[in-house]
């Protein structure tokens, strides 16, 4: 009796409500390379659940087995744990769910003659039997919670209960496409979508055609350990609850707050009470993140929450950019896009394999940014860095933006001496100066491989002192600096020289800068990470704090300019941080809002 004392004590965990036995049987059916699986219920679930699949079956052997705790056929040793392929491996959901209910498991493989049925009441197995069935299993639950009257009064309506468990199908449904789903609720077949290829005909299935027809497909972005991709709805068909937002992680479906976050951000922010519709796919290195957090719950946790939500700011923005732009993405024309298997197959060489190679799709490869400097004239230049001077001549004009004007815009003003307001087709469109250049700087350290930061020498170094703990630090960044045109040597144990600054940063406060910038390390707010590039946050960093300390009225001044070179970034819609750097007010919005009154 231990044991099954032990499984409804599991019971409280995994099982909470129909919805949950319903996610444990499709899951399990899932792992059994189903690809056609049928949920019934009655009376909310309660009554009954039944979970009809064509997977593999079970051996006699197996069926026996697996109602007992632990019985998992899944875990193979403990580090499978951190890769995990499967829906499920612990082997605690069937006792669990046997020890509250009344089950019975029908189930054949293909290869045997005849199938097998166990049955067991509350935790109380009866013996096995033959069974005459179709290969595949069929797990029947009845009764649900009859021996826990505590639990059962916690129940909603069986309508309630039949929400959730309608909600649990569809995020199944949608989290794999190439499977057929049926589901019946008291006798009534509730939908019926058929395996497909192409996601977007799947999530039509749940949404409408008509819907379905303004899905934008998620620009495909990486992050390293990290692949977003999915559909977008635009933010006019927004709703008024999060009942339409998915979020999968490998093929898992998750609610997050920081993603939910991170999707606002790259909406670049939503009146309150309005959810753009949308189902958005992420992959993520398993070594990343604590899928078991809960048994049951859909919490996860990251191990790098902030790549992964700049990853999905991204691909939003990104992909709301491009369809703003008019440059809907080529694959967008063809109807039957493949879509990526996205779980029951091994992530993380995929993932691995992918970011060593070349983006998938070329992001509209903008010409180099040029980053005039503010300064015009240099003093010294650093003679690790010959002068350019063509180059240092020609900065403030951008000679690599010649015309300074942006096709389709028309600036109109500016607001309240801060943002430049542009019109254009779509309607109203304001602009962030700040924001724009913290963008436009970003984009323009990273190049900086390829197009060495200017330095400008300072004639006296300025000493910088440091805590003697600290300098090791400094150390470590170095190279970071070096990169962004920064020369700072060690001078005595605990002082630095600062000798060059690139260019763009006045020079009265570049002693400063630098220490701020230092001490967002040495405080340890930032790490430099050197799994990967370690020049990226440190550029990022770098960008906000230059963005910060620039005058605006100047680029207030010079709106289109700064439009210009905003527009020529890779990701113009928001900062690196995911602040919004343009806000659209399209016409219909206006037209809407306006004609309600
Ligand atoms: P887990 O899924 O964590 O392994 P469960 O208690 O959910 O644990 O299931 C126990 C075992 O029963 C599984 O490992 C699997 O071998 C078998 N099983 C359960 N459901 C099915 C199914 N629909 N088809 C085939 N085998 C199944
Ligand atoms: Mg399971």
């Amino acid at each position: 009796m231990d044991d099954v004392l032990a499984s409804q004590v599991a019971a409280g965990e995994v099982v909470e409500r129909p919805a949950s036995v319903v996610k444990e049987l499709v899951e399990n059916s899932i792992d059994a390379g189903a690809d056609f699986i049928r949920v019934e219920i009655r009376r909310g679930g309660v009554s009954l659940i039944k979970v009809t699949d064509n997977g593999c079956g079970m051996s006699r052997e197996d069926v026996g087995m697996c109602l007992l705790r632990h019985a998992t056929s899944k875990l193979y040793s403990s580090a499978d744990l951190f890769d995990i392929k499967q829906l499920g491996f612990r082997g605690e959901a069937l006792p669990s769910i046997a020890s509250v209910s009344l089950i019975s498991i029908t189930t054949r493989r293909a290869e045997d003659v005849e199938g097998s049925r166990i049955s067991c009441e509350g935790g109380v197995i009866s013996p096995l039997t033959n069974a005459g069935c179709a290969p595949g299993t069929e797990m029947s639950v009845a009764n649900l919670f009859f021996n826990t009257p505590v639990r059962r009064k916690f129940l909603k309506s069986d309508e309630t209960e039949a929400g959730h468990v309608e909600h649990q199908v569809r995020l199944h449904a949608l989290a794999f496409p190439h499977i057929r789903f049926v589901f019946v609720r008291d006798g009534q077949v509730v939908f019926d979508v058929p395996g497909t290829q192409d996601l977007r005909q799947r999530i039509a299935g749940f949404i409408g055609r008509e819907m379905a027809s303004a899905l934008m497909r998620v620009r495909p972005t990486e992050a390293p350990g990290v692949r977003v991709s999915g559909f977008l709805m635009p933010l006019s068909a927004a709703r008024r609850n999060r009942r339409m937002q998915f979020f999968f992680l490998n093929g898992r479906p998750i609610e997050d707050t920081i993603i939910t976050r991170a999707v606002r951000d790259g909406y670049g922010g939503f009146p309150t009470g309005q959810h753009p519709a949308l189902f958005l796919y992420l992959e993520v290195e398993p070594a990343l993140v604590d899928v078991n957090v809960h048994p049951a719950k859909r919490e996860v946790r990251f191990r790098r929450p902030s790549e992964l939500t700049m990853a999905v700011l991204e691909a939003v923005a990104s992909t709301l950019a491009a369809h703003a732009r008019g440059g809907d993405m080529p694959e967008e024309k063809t109807s039957s896009v493949p879509v990526p298997p996205l779980v029951l197959r091994p992530v993380v060489q995929p993932i691995q394999q992918e970011l060593t190679l070349p983006p998938s799709e070329p992001l509209r490869k903008a010409p180099p940014t040029p980053l005039p400097p503010l300064r015009e004239k240099t003093e010294i230049h650093s003679p690790s860095r010959p002068p350019e001077p063509q180059a240092r001549k020609a900065a403030p004009t951008a000679p690599e933006c010649p015309t300074e004007d942006v096709p389709g815009f028309r600036h109109i003003g500016t607001l309240k001496d801060q943002y430049a307001l542009f019109e254009n087709s779509e309607g109203l469109v304001l602009m962030a100066p700040r924001a724009a250049r913290e963008r436009i700087i970003f984009e323009r350290l990273l190049q900086s491989e390829r197009r060495p930061i200017e330095s400008q020498r300072l004639l006296v170094p300025e000493i910088i002192e440091m805590d003697v703990r600290d300098m090791g630090v400094v150390r470590d960044i170095q190279p970071q600096l070096e990169q962004a045109g920064f020369h700072v040597a060690e001078f005595g144990r605990n002082t630095l020289r600062l000798e060059a600054v690139p260019v763009f940063l006045p020079l009265q406060q570049a002693s400063v800068f630098v220490h701020e910038l230092l001490q967002v390390y040495t405080r340890g707010e930032l790490r430099l990470n050197r799994s990967r590039n370690p020049f990226e946050p440190f550029a990022r960093q770098l960008a906000a704090r230059y963005a910060r300390q620039e005058n605006t009225a100047m680029w207030l001044a010079e709106p289109m300019r700064l439009l210009a070179q905003l527009l020529r970034c890779e990701i113009p819609y928001c900062t690196p941080g995911g602040k919004p750097t343009l806000l659209p007010f399209p016409m219909s919005e206006i037209q809407r809002k306006l004609q309600a009154q």
